[in-house]
């Protein structure tokens, strides 16, 4: 039987940073399922349909394929057998992405690839719902937040290294928004599982954080 380990919580918290290194060192796959909503992001984008029109993405989830591949390890997305990781990241796919996850019919689609790898592969799977939607019997899970400051500041300051000019008062709403969209959806809210651990990145580094979730697995395989 494959093993778990779910990693879900708000946008900005470290989840993806945390995941990857977590599966290089247990040589799991890390399935990075906000990518997958991002994808899906992109055909609405695109196809210049509009966040707010339902029958339109349910017509349109019909249409499309979003796939997982690795290379080197590095997930790649591919929507309709395009890669199409390298438009992932944009500010408006994110937004869009936040908007049209709250969709059951665009939920449904990912969920069932989601579960499809996780049958499959030794997983680190994060996102929002995977603790207590994808995959409830994961053997680990953890619940990694952080305060909203935190991960304004945090997200300032990688645009700040890119050659950016960011605004931290457009970043904090940003944040907030999104928290409030994921938390507050009728499918799959974002929440912690009962069984989860919290963990709270605010006052961490991420070498801390790994060793804390690595400690975590360590504790639970030797059980
Ligand atoms: O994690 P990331 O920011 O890439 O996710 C993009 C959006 O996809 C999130 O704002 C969230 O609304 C949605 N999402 C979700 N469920 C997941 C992963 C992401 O609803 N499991």
């Amino acid at each position: 039987m494959s093993y778990a380990i779910a990693i879900d919580g708000p946008a900005g918290a470290g989840k993806s940073t945390i995941a990857k290194r977590i599966a290089k060192e247990m040589a799991f796959i890390y399935v990075d399922t906000g990518a997958m909503y991002r994808a899906m992001a992109v055909y609405f984008l695109d196809n210049k349909i509009g966040a707010e029109e339902e029958a339109l993405i349910n017509a349109a989830c019909d249409n499309i394929s979003v796939a997982i591949e690795y290379d080197n390890g590095v997930q790649q997305v591919l929507l309709n057998g395009e890669n199409v990781t390298g438009r992932l990241r944009r500010e408006e796919v994110g937004v869009m992405a936040s908007k049209t996850s709250v969709y059951p019919k665009v939920r449904e689609k990912l969920v069932e690839l989601q579960r499809a790898l996780a049958a499959e592969h030794n997983v680190v799977m994060d996102g929002r719902d995977i603790g207590t939607c994808v995959l409830p019997g994961a053997q680990l899970k953890i619940f990694l937040t952080a305060s909203v400051e935190a991960r304004a500041k945090r997200r300032y300051d990688e645009l700040c290294g890119k050659g950016e000019k960011p605004d931290i008062n457009e970043i904090t709403e940003d944040i907030r928004e999104r928290d409030y969209r994921d938390m507050n959806r009728d499918v799959s809210p974002l929440r912690a599982a009962d069984d989860a651990v919290f963990v709270d990145s605010s006052h961490m580094g991420i070498e801390e954080v790994i060793k804390t979730v690595a400690d975590l697995f360590h504790e639970n395989v030797s059980r």
